[in-house]
């Protein structure tokens, strides 16, 4: 076997594909040997930087736990608890007061309107 037709049968070789011609060339063939090695570290590299990609989900969790202590981001809220912010459920004495206010002040007005539509003298048409 030459080198060009083990590199042929290289990558079937190096997943394991008996060969022995391939074996024997690789024996006698420091530069195929040294191929070898080198594709089976990138290989193996490449093995190692998928793992590393894909970080464990409890690594997420802590992070996000950090941050939110720390002020950086808020916690993740349902929508339920959101629109709970915009409708509350609980009274809010401050703007109850509000609301009050703005109802007596209304009322207020109006009453005085009331009051001047019946001071003011009655328009009695006159016959034509
Ligand atoms: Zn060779």
């Amino acid at each position: 076997m030459q080198c060009q037709e083990f590199l042929e049968v290289a990558e079937r070789w190096m997943e394991g594909e008996c060969d022995t011609a391939a074996s024997a060339h690789l024996d006698a063939c420091p530069r195929c040997r040294a191929l070898v090695a080198d594709l089976g570290a990138v290989r193996d590299g490449a093995r190692l930087l998928e793992a590393e990609t894909e970080p464990p989900a409890r690594l997420w969790t802590a992070i996000r736990s950090q941050l939110e202590a720390e002020g950086v981001i808020r916690p993740r809220r349902s929508w339920g608890e959101r629109l709970a912010d915009f409708f509350p459920t609980q009274p809010r004495p401050a703007l109850a007061a509000a609301y009050v206010s703005v109802l007596v002040v209304a009322a207020i007005l109006i009453s005085f309107q009331g009051v001047g539509e019946w001071n003011q003298p009655m328009v009695l048409s006159t016959p034509a």
